[in-house]
C-alpha cells in the first residue's frame, strides 16, 4: 500500500462504529464443587439474559481466562479453551414430567453434571497426598485453595490447558459454552446457525469493514477523519464496568486522539471532535419469526437476507434520528447495500444497545443497527449468510465516505 495523503488535524471528527462482543452465558461458581447421587456438578452462575431453557441437553465446555503462577514465581493471565464437551445439563425424562410447559429453578435445576463421582473417589487419595503435602508447604491461604473450591480433575484440565501444574493454577473465570461449531444451514445454504451472534456477528462485520476501507486503494488519500471500531465488554449486564460501553473508555480514548500530540489546556479539539463525529453502534435486530408473526409490528418486520436493519425508537432505547437516516442510507447507496427499518410495537417491550448511553456521554450524532436474526440469546442462533456482506459492505462504505458525506447533510 503507497503512503496515503492523510490530512488529519487536532479536532478532526471520527467515524465510529461501536459493537458488543459478550453474550448471555453460565459462568463458573467462585466454589464450584458439587456432587449429588453419585454424580459430580459443577456450580454456574447466571450471566445476562440467556434464554436459558436452550442451554438443556447440549455438549457443553469451558473457556475463559486462568490466573497462573509462572515459573519465575509471577502471576500471569493465561486464555483457557477445553475443546471437548465435558458439561452437560440434562433435562427430565417427560415419562417423569407430564407438564406441558417447561420451567425450573435457575439454581438447582440449571445445574450441569461433569461425570460420576466413582472416578473422583479413586482420585482423591492422590490428591489428599497433594494437598497435605502443600498444606505444610504453604502456611497461610487466605482464601481456600482452587484444587479444593473445585473438583480436582477441573483444576488439572485447566492447568493442562495453561500448561502449567495444579497448583499454580490460582484463580479463574471460566464460562461455559457449546461444543457444537457454528455451520450454514437452509436449503439454498443461506442461512448459519451459530452461537454468539448477537453480537460477534456485528463484531466481526465492523472489524472487516475497517479493515477493507483502509486496504482498498486511494481509501486514504485525502483522508479528514479518523476511522475507529470499539467492540465492548458487559452489554448484556448493562455496561456499567470498566471495560463495558458506560465507562470512560471511549471518551478518553477520542480525547487523546483528537488532540494528536501535546497541546496546551485550553484546546477544544475534543468538543470539537465529538461534534462533527458519528457513531454507528452495530448491534444484532430481530428478523421476523414466522411462528411468532403477530409479535412484530405489521409495518416493521425485518427479513433475514433482506439487508442491514436500522433500529428506530420514539422513546431513545434507539439513538437513531432522520439525519443519521439520511447519512447511512448514502452509505449504503454507494455500496448497493439494501436497508431495512425497525420499530417495536408499541404494546410490547423494547430492548435496548450501547447506542444511548454512548451518544449520550460523548454528545456525538449516533445511529443504531443492525442484522436480522432469529432467537437472540438463545444458545443457538440463526442469521442471513448474505447480511453479513451486506453489513460488511456497509460499514466499510461508511468509512470510506463518511467525510464526504458528513459535509453534505446539515441540520443547523
Ligand atoms: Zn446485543
Amino acid at each position: 500500500m503507497e503512503e496515503a495523503d492523510i490530512t488529519l488535524q487536532p479536532g478532526s471528527p471520527f467515524a465510529m462504529i461501536g459493537a458488543h462482543t459478550d453474550s448471555p452465558c453460565l459462568r463458573v461458581k467462585p466454589v464450584s464443587k458439587k456432587q449429588s447421587e453419585g454424580f459430580i456438578q459443577l456450580g454456574v452462575e447466571t450471566y445476562g439474559g440467556g434464554l436459558w431453557h436452550t442451554w438443556f441437553d447440549r455438549d457443553l465446555s469451558l473457556a475463559g481466562r486462568v490466573m497462573v503462577r509462572d515459573a519465575s514465581g509471577k502471576h500471569q493471565q493465561k486464555l483457557v479453551k477445553i475443546d471437548r464437551p465435558i458439561l452437560r445439563i440434562p433435562t427430565l425424562a417427560i415419562h417423569l414430567d407430564r407438564q406441558e410447559t417447561f420451567s425450573f429453578n435457575k439454581e438447582t435445576q440449571l445445574f450441569p453434571i461433569a461425570g460420576l463421582a466413582s472416578a473422583e473417589l479413586n482420585r482423591k487419595g492422590r490428591l489428599g497426598d497433594e494437598q497435605d503435602s502443600s498444606t505444610k508447604a504453604d502456611s497461610f491461604s487466605p482464601i481456600a485453595e482452587p484444587r479444593e473450591r473445585h473438583h480436582p480433575h477441573l483444576v488439572e484440565l485447566i492447568a493442562k490447558e495453561a500448561s502449567v501444574s495444579a497448583e499454580d493454577v490460582l484463580d479463574f473465570e471460566l464460562i461455559l459454552y457449546d461444543t457444537q461449531r457454528s455451520c450454514i444451514g437452509g436449503i439454498r445454504e443461506e442461512l448459519m446457525f451459530s452461537p454468539r451472534l448477537d453480537n460477534l456477528c456485528m463484531s466481526f462485520c465492523s472489524t472487516k469493514g475497517l479493515i477493507d476501507s483502509v486496504t482498498a486503494s486511494d481509501s486514504l488519500e485525502n483522508e479528514s477523519c479518523i476511522r475507529l471500531i470499539s467492540l465492548f465488554d458487559h452489554e448484556e449486564i448493562g455496561s456499567n464496568t470498566a471495560q463495558g460501553a458506560d465507562s470512560n473508555v471511549l471518551p478518553t480514548i477520542i480525547r487523546r486522539l483528537s488532540l494528536l500530540g501535546p497541546t496546551d489546556a485550553t484546546s477544544t479539539a475534543y468538543e470539537q471532535s465529538l461534534a462533527a463525529s458519528f457513531l454507528v453502534s452495530a448491534d444484532m435486530a430481530h428478523s421476523v419469526n414466522p411462528n411468532y408473526a403477530a409479535k412484530y409490528e405489521p409495518d416493521h418486520k425485518p427479513e433475514m437476507n433482506k439487508g442491514t436493519v436500522i433500529k428506530i425508537n420514539a422513546n431513545a432505547r434507539y439513538a437513531t434520528n432522520s439525519p443519521g437516516i439520511v447519512l447511512i442510507q448514502e452509505a449504503a447507496r454507494r455500496a448497493q447495500v439494501p436497508l431495512q427499518l425497525f420499530v417495536v410495537r408499541n404494546d410490547s417491550s423494547c430492548g435496548s444497545t450501547i447506542g444511548p448511553m454512548l451518544s449520550a456521554a460523548i454528545g456525538t450524532r449516533t445511529l443504531d443497527l443492525g442484522n436480522a436474526q432469529l432467537s437472540m440469546h438463545s444458545i443457538r442462533e440463526t442469521g442471513g449468510v448474505y447480511d453479513v456482506d451486506y453489513a460488511t459492505k456497509l460499514f466499510s462504505s461508511f468509512f470510506t465516505h463518511y467525510s464526504d458525506l458528513s459535509q453534505n447533510i446539515v441540520v443547523d
